[in-house]
């Protein structure tokens, strides 16, 4: 087993309808059983799903996790979820800035770095997603992109802040095409962020950091990406919709 518990978290973006989310989590239940070692699992339904789904989950290892939050706690923000209310409701993490936020909706890095610190202030654990589109990869700027996104995402935090942060490197150009980034790219990114947060909060937060892979995760190609020393999770969209291809992957992490 890894000295960081692996986290696989399933991304189920705009799909489901409350009924469907229940089903889900029910058929996930009944295929890992209440509680299992080795690993943390979580889902993140859409939110307005989210209610029954906390329900749903009660009483198992399951954790729930939002997809989107608002950095203000309330006020005249229509349209907007805030942390508060997400850990209300039985979150205890949330997806920030991926990818389809920052390219469909503007989401910027400062936008990020507010969210971050509206989740740590609530006691969430933020799922802070970076990554680089194809022509970033193709013009060898991987790296600069990637560690510049998490520089900003966590610039003025503190180490003790820093501690329950999980970061996933999503590469832009595999998340939902099918293409997956090779294990060896892969761990170079992970590798290199691990590198970056070390010298920004030191070795042991950077140590104890997880840093989840995502980009078209798949039953077939989980255990070679989860075997990468600096790989230590998953964040899954498309594979996470159904029991028969998400619970593959998390026993791979197991
Ligand atoms: C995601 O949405 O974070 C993701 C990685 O999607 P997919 O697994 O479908 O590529």
């Amino acid at each position: 087993m890894k000295e960081r518990v692996p986290l696989v978290a399933g991304n189920w973006k705009l799909h489901k309808r409350v009924s469907e989310a229940v089903a889900l989590v029910r058929e996930l239940r009944a295929e890992l059983g209440d509680g299992f070692d080795g690993c943390e699992v979580a889902v993140a339904p859409v939110a307005t799903a989210l209610s029954a789904v906390a329900e749903a989950l009660r009483g198992s290892s399951l954790r729930l996790a939002g997809q989107n939050v608002y950095h203000e706690p309330r006020g005249a923000f229509t349209g907007e979820v805030s942390s508060p209310l997400l850990a209300d409701v039985g979150c205890q993490l949330c997806i920030v800035g991926h990818s389809e936020r920052r390219q469909l909706f503007g989401e910027t890095d400062a936008g990020v770095r507010l969210k971050v610190q509206a989740l740590l202030a609530e006691g969430l654990v933020p799922i802070v997603c970076v990554g680089e589109t194809l022509a970033q990869r193709e013009a060898g700027e991987t790296l600069e992109v990637v560690l510049g996104q998490v520089v900003l995402a966590f610039q003025g935090l503190t180490a003790a802040q820093m501690a329950p942060v999980v970061i996933a490197y999503e590469p832009v150009w595999a998340i939902g095409t099918g293409r997956t980034a090779s294990p060896e790219d892969a761990e170079e990114a992970h590798a290199a962020i691990r590198g970056q947060i070390a010298s920004t909060f030191g070795p042991g937060v950077a140590n104890s950091l997880r840093i989840l892979y995502g980009g078209s995760v798949k039953p077939e190609n989980a255990a070679e990406l989860l075997s990468q020393p600096d790989i230590d999770g998953a964040l899954v969209g498309g594979a996470s919709l159904e029991t028969r291809t998400f619970v593959p992957i998390v026993r791979a992490a197991l």
